[in-house]
């Protein structure tokens, strides 16, 4: 995958207590040697209640373990009650956060204009967005999931530059595989993956698309990684479920490493 790192992501959902974290962080950094953690990238994006103790465990520790959120507000300050901003996650050093995950889009009818105006906010704070896109199984069926994802990617990084693409995650999410164990192929996966780069190729330049990281994900476990990572445009993998057990997860990152 031409000198890109492989990125491995836990989403943990709206799972874990700050408590909860600490202990699983800590399980993580117990398995996981500092080889292992140089060879593939490896990030935890908890809930936002649990952001300030996974920073104080990893911040000035010899631990090489990334953190992010889940979400992030479009706006920086103001009169938006329950809302987070890419500010306030800046102030935590947060590195990543995740824009466009499909249950956000379903459940919280965020449609492709909210996800773009969350991916420049993250930016904006110099935040690196892990912008999610994918297919449900309708469009699948029809055959049409190379158009939907180009198309879906094209307008979640509306405002988004040449250059600050060269600094985002994109990640090929198929609705159908979210959470049901039902897994991509890794002909599947990489089919959209390669799609998403020749789009951003396209549209940014190839120098630019071959430096931007692509994941699959979709009930990614230790069982199905090597082979989704087997693919040439895929740099690793978004994984819910398989994030919250440390064994499980850290079996991911070894085998990403
Ligand atoms: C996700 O929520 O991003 C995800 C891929 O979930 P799961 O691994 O549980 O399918």
């Amino acid at each position: 995958r031409e000198g890109r790192r492989p990125l491995i992501a836990g989403n943990w959902k709206m799972h874990m207590t700050h408590l909860d974290a600490i202990g699983l962080v800590q399980k993580l950094a117990f398995s996981l040697k500092e080889t292992e953690l140089e060879a593939a990238e490896v990030v935890v994006l908890p809930p936002f209640t649990a952001l300030r103790s996974v920073q104080t465990l990893v911040t000035g520790d010899k631990l090489d373990v990334g953190y992010g959120a889940q979400d992030v507000s479009v706006h920086d300050s103001g009169a938006y009650t329950g809302e987070i901003s890419g500010a306030m996650l800046a102030a935590l050093a947060c590195q990543y956060v995740v824009t466009g995950h499909s249950e956000r889009r379903a459940m919280h009818t965020e449609d492709d204009a909210v996800v773009a105006a969350k991916t420049t906010a993250a930016l904006r704070h110099g935040i690196v967005p892990i912008v999610c896109v994918g297919e449900g199984l309708d469009v699948r069926r029809a055959g049409e999931h190379v158009i939907f994802c180009t198309t879906q990617l094209d307008a979640s990084l509306e405002g988004v530059t040449a250059e600050q693409v060269a600094g985002i995650v994109v990640a090929y999410e198929p609705v159908w595989a979210i959470g049901t164990g039902e897994v991509a192929t890794p002909e599947d996966a990489q089919e959209v993956c390669g799609a998403l780069r020749a789009r951003l190729a396209e549209r940014f330049g190839q120098e630019t698309a071959d430096v931007v990281r692509i994941l699959y994900g979709g009930s990614v476990k230790a069982a199905n990684t090597a082979g989704i990572l087997a693919g040439p445009d895929v740099d690793g993998a978004l994984v819910g479920g398989a994030s919250l057990d440390a064994d499980e997860f850290a079996q991911i990152c070894r085998i990403a490493a």
